[in-house]
Protein backbone atom coordinates (compact mmCIF):
# COMPACT_ATOMS: atom_id res chain seq x y z
CA UNK A 1 0.00 0.00 0.00
CA UNK A 2 1.23 3.55 -0.93
CA UNK A 3 -0.38 7.01 -0.74
CA UNK A 4 -0.84 7.27 -4.65
CA UNK A 5 -3.87 4.42 -3.50
CA UNK A 6 -6.18 7.60 -2.28
CA UNK A 7 -8.10 5.69 -0.09
CA UNK A 8 -9.38 7.69 3.21
CA UNK A 9 -10.65 5.96 6.00
CA UNK A 10 -12.52 7.53 8.92
CA UNK A 11 -13.46 6.01 12.36
CA UNK A 12 -16.78 7.88 14.36
CA UNK A 13 -16.32 5.55 17.24
CA UNK A 14 -17.42 2.18 17.99
CA UNK A 15 -18.48 0.74 14.63
CA UNK A 16 -19.05 3.24 12.56
CA UNK A 17 -17.02 3.42 9.70
CA UNK A 18 -16.13 5.69 6.68
CA UNK A 19 -14.53 4.32 3.51
CA UNK A 20 -13.49 6.77 0.95
CA UNK A 21 -12.03 5.69 -2.63
CA UNK A 22 -9.61 7.53 -5.08
CA UNK A 23 -12.66 8.45 -7.16
CA UNK A 24 -14.98 9.42 -3.95
CA UNK A 25 -17.20 6.48 -4.01
CA UNK A 26 -18.20 6.48 0.15
CA UNK A 27 -18.87 3.37 2.14
CA UNK A 28 -20.62 3.82 5.60
CA UNK A 29 -20.36 0.59 8.02
CA UNK A 30 -22.58 0.32 10.92
CA UNK A 31 -23.67 4.08 11.10
CA UNK A 32 -24.06 4.97 14.63
CA UNK A 33 -23.46 8.32 14.18
CA UNK A 34 -25.31 8.88 17.81
CA UNK A 35 -22.89 6.89 19.30
CA UNK A 36 -20.97 8.84 22.78
CA UNK A 37 -17.87 9.53 20.54
CA UNK A 38 -18.88 10.57 17.27
CA UNK A 39 -17.64 14.16 16.17
CA UNK A 40 -20.37 14.34 13.72
CA UNK A 41 -24.14 13.91 13.83
CA UNK A 42 -26.04 11.86 11.27
CA UNK A 43 -27.89 14.76 9.53
CA UNK A 44 -24.12 15.74 8.87
CA UNK A 45 -23.26 13.10 6.90
CA UNK A 46 -23.55 14.03 3.23
CA UNK A 47 -22.78 11.11 1.33
CA UNK A 48 -23.12 7.49 0.90
CA UNK A 49 -23.10 5.46 -2.19
CA UNK A 50 -22.43 2.42 0.03
CA UNK A 51 -23.98 1.22 3.26
CA UNK A 52 -23.76 -1.99 5.04
CA UNK A 53 -24.61 -2.68 8.35
CA UNK A 54 -23.37 -5.98 9.71
CA UNK A 55 -26.22 -6.78 12.44
CA UNK A 56 -29.47 -5.56 13.10
CA UNK A 57 -28.55 -4.16 17.21
CA UNK A 58 -29.03 -0.44 17.40
CA UNK A 59 -25.76 0.51 18.44
CA UNK A 60 -24.91 -0.98 14.29
CA UNK A 61 -27.70 -0.21 12.46
CA UNK A 62 -27.81 3.19 14.02
CA UNK A 63 -28.62 5.99 11.48
CA UNK A 64 -29.31 3.08 8.63
CA UNK A 65 -32.85 4.02 7.59
CA UNK A 66 -32.65 7.70 7.89
CA UNK A 67 -29.39 7.85 6.14
CA UNK A 68 -30.49 5.50 3.47
CA UNK A 69 -34.32 7.36 3.17
CA UNK A 70 -32.29 10.87 2.64
CA UNK A 71 -29.03 9.40 0.33
CA UNK A 72 -30.01 6.52 -1.47
CA UNK A 73 -27.34 4.19 -1.21
CA UNK A 74 -26.70 0.60 -2.58
CA UNK A 75 -27.48 -1.30 0.39
CA UNK A 76 -26.31 -5.04 0.56
CA UNK A 77 -28.02 -6.73 3.24
CA UNK A 78 -28.22 -9.55 5.00
CA UNK A 79 -31.83 -11.25 3.73
CA UNK A 80 -34.00 -11.08 6.64
CA UNK A 81 -32.26 -7.33 7.11
CA UNK A 82 -33.92 -6.32 3.88
CA UNK A 83 -37.38 -7.73 4.41
CA UNK A 84 -37.05 -5.25 7.56
CA UNK A 85 -35.92 -2.44 5.71
CA UNK A 86 -37.39 -2.49 2.86
CA UNK A 87 -40.55 -0.98 3.22
CA UNK A 88 -39.37 1.85 5.09
CA UNK A 89 -37.33 2.91 2.04
CA UNK A 90 -38.31 4.12 -0.90
CA UNK A 91 -37.15 3.25 -4.66
CA UNK A 92 -34.01 5.19 -5.19
CA UNK A 93 -32.01 2.94 -2.57
CA UNK A 94 -30.81 -0.36 -3.96
CA UNK A 95 -31.27 -2.85 -1.53
CA UNK A 96 -29.44 -6.10 -2.24
CA UNK A 97 -30.52 -9.50 -0.27
CA UNK A 98 -27.85 -11.47 0.15
CA UNK A 99 -25.98 -13.88 2.40
CA UNK A 100 -22.89 -15.79 3.63
CA UNK A 101 -20.63 -16.24 0.77
CA UNK A 102 -21.59 -14.20 -1.85
CA UNK A 103 -20.18 -11.59 -3.46
CA UNK A 104 -21.92 -8.46 -4.94
CA UNK A 105 -21.32 -5.70 -7.10
CA UNK A 106 -22.56 -2.72 -5.19
CA UNK A 107 -21.57 1.05 -6.23
CA UNK A 108 -18.67 -0.52 -8.30
CA UNK A 109 -16.99 -2.01 -5.68
CA UNK A 110 -16.89 -5.94 -4.43
CA UNK A 111 -18.33 -6.37 -1.14
CA UNK A 112 -18.06 -10.10 0.03
CA UNK A 113 -20.20 -11.07 2.94
CA UNK A 114 -18.62 -13.50 5.51
CA UNK A 115 -18.92 -14.83 8.69
CA UNK A 116 -19.78 -13.42 12.78
CA UNK A 117 -19.33 -14.95 15.50
CA UNK A 118 -22.56 -12.79 17.58
CA UNK A 119 -26.01 -12.34 18.00
CA UNK A 120 -28.79 -10.17 16.35
CA UNK A 121 -31.87 -8.73 17.19
CA UNK A 122 -33.26 -5.69 16.11
CA UNK A 123 -34.90 -2.81 17.46
CA UNK A 124 -37.15 -3.67 20.90
CA UNK A 125 -40.83 -3.09 19.76
CA UNK A 126 -42.82 -3.92 22.85
CA UNK A 127 -42.22 -7.55 23.96
CA UNK A 128 -38.94 -8.39 22.57
CA UNK A 129 -36.33 -7.94 19.95
CA UNK A 130 -37.09 -8.44 15.69
CA UNK A 131 -35.10 -10.99 14.23
CA UNK A 132 -32.86 -8.89 11.54
CA UNK A 133 -30.72 -12.12 10.13
CA UNK A 134 -27.65 -13.01 11.74
CA UNK A 135 -24.27 -11.13 12.26
CA UNK A 136 -21.94 -11.09 9.42
CA UNK A 137 -18.53 -9.31 8.42
CA UNK A 138 -17.70 -7.51 5.21
CA UNK A 139 -14.55 -7.41 3.07
CA UNK A 140 -14.68 -4.90 0.55
CA UNK A 141 -12.39 -4.25 -1.39
CA UNK A 142 -11.77 -0.78 -2.84
CA UNK A 143 -9.41 -0.74 -5.42
CA UNK A 144 -5.74 -1.91 -4.15
CA UNK A 145 -6.55 -2.50 -0.61
CA UNK A 146 -9.29 -4.94 0.54
CA UNK A 147 -10.73 -3.82 3.86
CA UNK A 148 -12.58 -6.32 6.24
CA UNK A 149 -15.03 -4.86 8.44
CA UNK A 150 -15.79 -7.76 11.12
CA UNK A 151 -18.84 -6.42 13.22
CA UNK A 152 -19.45 -7.66 16.00
CA UNK A 153 -17.83 -10.66 16.66
CA UNK A 154 -15.75 -13.45 18.94
CA UNK A 155 -12.62 -14.75 17.58
CA UNK A 156 -13.55 -17.81 15.29
CA UNK A 157 -10.62 -20.01 13.79
CA UNK A 158 -12.58 -19.94 9.97
CA UNK A 159 -11.05 -16.30 9.97
CA UNK A 160 -7.98 -18.05 8.62
CA UNK A 161 -10.22 -19.01 5.22
CA UNK A 162 -11.29 -15.17 5.01
CA UNK A 163 -7.69 -14.60 5.24
CA UNK A 164 -7.08 -17.63 2.41
CA UNK A 165 -9.95 -16.37 0.50
CA UNK A 166 -10.57 -12.48 0.55
CA UNK A 167 -6.89 -11.83 1.49
CA UNK A 168 -7.52 -7.94 3.54
CA UNK A 169 -4.90 -6.13 3.72
CA UNK A 170 -6.50 -3.59 6.87
CA UNK A 171 -8.92 -4.94 9.40
CA UNK A 172 -11.12 -3.41 11.11
CA UNK A 173 -11.82 -5.85 14.63
CA UNK A 174 -13.61 -5.19 17.44
CA UNK A 175 -11.45 -5.49 21.06
CA UNK A 176 -13.48 -4.28 23.67
CA UNK A 177 -14.41 -7.80 25.30
CA UNK A 178 -17.99 -8.24 26.97
CA UNK A 179 -20.08 -8.32 23.89
CA UNK A 180 -17.09 -9.26 21.81
CA UNK A 181 -14.05 -10.79 21.59
CA UNK A 182 -11.01 -8.65 23.72
CA UNK A 183 -7.59 -7.72 22.64
CA UNK A 184 -5.95 -10.94 23.24
CA UNK A 185 -8.45 -13.33 20.72
CA UNK A 186 -7.89 -9.93 18.57
CA UNK A 187 -4.40 -10.49 18.11
CA UNK A 188 -5.12 -13.88 17.16
CA UNK A 189 -7.69 -13.15 14.50
CA UNK A 190 -5.26 -10.56 13.16
CA UNK A 191 -2.59 -13.58 12.71
CA UNK A 192 -5.45 -15.81 11.37
CA UNK A 193 -6.56 -13.24 8.88
CA UNK A 194 -2.42 -12.36 7.74
CA UNK A 195 -3.73 -8.56 7.43
CA UNK A 196 -0.50 -6.37 7.72
CA UNK A 197 -2.86 -3.54 9.29
CA UNK A 198 -5.53 -3.25 12.07
CA UNK A 199 -7.89 -0.99 13.39
CA UNK A 200 -9.30 -1.64 16.48
CA UNK A 201 -13.33 -0.70 17.21
CA UNK A 202 -15.83 -1.32 19.64
CA UNK A 203 -13.62 0.11 22.37
CA UNK A 204 -14.21 2.74 24.56
CA UNK A 205 -17.92 4.09 24.02
CA UNK A 206 -18.97 2.68 27.54
CA UNK A 207 -16.43 1.95 30.48
CA UNK A 208 -17.91 -2.12 29.68
CA UNK A 209 -15.84 -2.20 26.48
CA UNK A 210 -12.42 -1.94 28.38
CA UNK A 211 -10.39 -3.45 25.83
CA UNK A 212 -7.67 -1.27 24.88
CA UNK A 213 -5.41 -0.31 21.60
CA UNK A 214 -2.45 -0.93 23.72
CA UNK A 215 -3.36 -4.31 25.36
CA UNK A 216 -3.73 -5.38 21.28
CA UNK A 217 -0.29 -4.34 20.83
CA UNK A 218 1.16 -6.18 23.42
CA UNK A 219 -0.85 -9.22 22.39
CA UNK A 220 0.58 -8.82 18.70
CA UNK A 221 3.86 -8.61 20.12
CA UNK A 222 3.54 -11.54 22.19
CA UNK A 223 2.50 -13.71 18.80
CA UNK A 224 5.68 -12.26 17.05
CA UNK A 225 3.76 -9.55 15.21
CA UNK A 226 5.09 -6.15 15.83
CA UNK A 227 5.18 -5.48 12.62
CA UNK A 228 1.76 -5.40 11.77
CA UNK A 229 0.58 -1.65 11.84
CA UNK A 230 -2.27 -0.75 14.68
CA UNK A 231 -4.13 2.55 13.51
CA UNK A 232 -5.83 4.47 16.29
CA UNK A 233 -7.26 7.89 15.08
CA UNK A 234 -9.59 9.98 17.09
CA UNK A 235 -12.95 9.24 16.09
CA UNK A 236 -13.82 11.35 12.92
CA UNK A 237 -10.19 11.67 12.17
CA UNK A 238 -9.05 11.29 8.59
CA UNK A 239 -6.53 8.06 7.72
CA UNK A 240 -5.69 8.94 4.12
CA UNK A 241 -2.92 5.57 2.22
ZN1 LIG B 1 -24.02 -6.60 18.50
Amino acid sequence: MTDALGVQLTWFGHACVELVTADGTTVLIDPWFGNPRSPRAADAVESCDVLLVTHGHGDHLGDAIELAQRLEPTWPAIHELTLWAGPQLGDGVQLIGMNKGGTVDAGGLRVSMVRAEHSAGGPVEGAGAVYLGEPVGFVVDLGGVRVYHAGDTDLFGDMALIGELHHPDIAFLPIGGHYTMGPRAAARAVQLLGASTVVPIHYGTFPALAGTPDELRTELLRLGLGAVRVLTPEPGETVSL
